[in-house]
């Protein structure tokens, strides 16, 4: 990096960046997903009436996005899922993680999901989007989400049903963001009166909204997060 990006970076670091503890982590077997307990006491969650994400530094100068599930207003806690299956600098970094490591974020900011105000709530996505359901699904209390998550790995799948109370279901993935068994999973459902969730692999959502148009759901949110 050159010196003047490095300043810059520097300045844009010193003036946003903010810092949180890790206080546990846990990892699914096989370990490419993980669980992470944080503390942020300085996050501004004014904006927790719509699923959040947070800017994390992973490296010098790299950034990641992830979202902060099971926020804790009194304790400013939450969890973050993260899927680390490929290489990158932020499946690296969550590998690195140990308990009281700090965290440096540099903002948070608003997603395009919400609960619906009313009818069916219907979600789908890859392992990446777990915490942003589970948030939707906590911002949405006692009115259930429906829809599934496409999981490569069979203990994977087994403990997504195992750890989570919830009417989502794990499908069989056997494409790079699941299309393939989230289409077979929605093709007997009643999209009557539904607002689809779409979120994670980038061409996934695209084909699945395409797929979904012809259905009768109300609408259909889209929340792309790689490609
Ligand atoms: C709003 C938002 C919220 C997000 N929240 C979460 C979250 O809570 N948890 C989470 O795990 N991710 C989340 N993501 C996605 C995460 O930021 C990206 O997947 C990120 O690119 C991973 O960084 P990396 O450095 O590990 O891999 P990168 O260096 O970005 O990518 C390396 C290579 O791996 C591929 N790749 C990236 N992610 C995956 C994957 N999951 N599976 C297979 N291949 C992949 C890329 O296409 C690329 O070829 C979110 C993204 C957005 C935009």
């Amino acid at each position: 990096m050159n010196i003047l990006k490095q300043t810059a970076l520097n300045l844009f670091e010193n003036t946003l960046a903010k810092q949180g503890t890790v206080l546990a982590i846990r990892s699914w077997f096989p370990t490419t997903f993980y669980e992470v307990d944080l503390h942020f006491p300085m996050m501004d969650m004014s904006g927790w009436n719509r699923v959040q994400h947070i800017k994390i530094k992973v490296a010098s100068g790299v950034y990641r996005d992830y979202t902060p599930a099971g926020w804790d207003v009194e304790t400013r806690t939450c969890t973050l899922y993260i899927d680390a299956v490929q290489e990158g600098p932020g499946s690296e970094w969550v590998k690195s993680l140990s308990q009281g490591d700090a965290v440096v974020y540099v903002g948070v900011g608003a997603t395009m999901h919400r609960p619906a105000e009313s009818g069916k709530m219907i979600a789908f996505g890859d392992m990446t989007t777990i915490g942003h359901y589970l948030a939707l699904q906590q911002l949405a209390g006692d009115r259930s989400i429906s829809g599934a998550i496409s999981i490569e790995e069979e203990n994977h799948r087994i403990e997504f049903i195992e750890y989570f109370n919830w009417d989502i279901t794990p499908v069989v993935q056997t494409d790079q963001g699941g299309f393939h068994g989230i289409a077979k999973w929605a093709k007997e459902k009643d999209f009557n009166n539904a607002t689809v969730y779409l979120a994670g692999h980038i061409p996934t959502c695209v084909h699945l909204r395409k797929e979904l148009k012809r259905t009768a759901a109300n609408s259909i949110r889209v929340q792309g997060f790689w490609s």
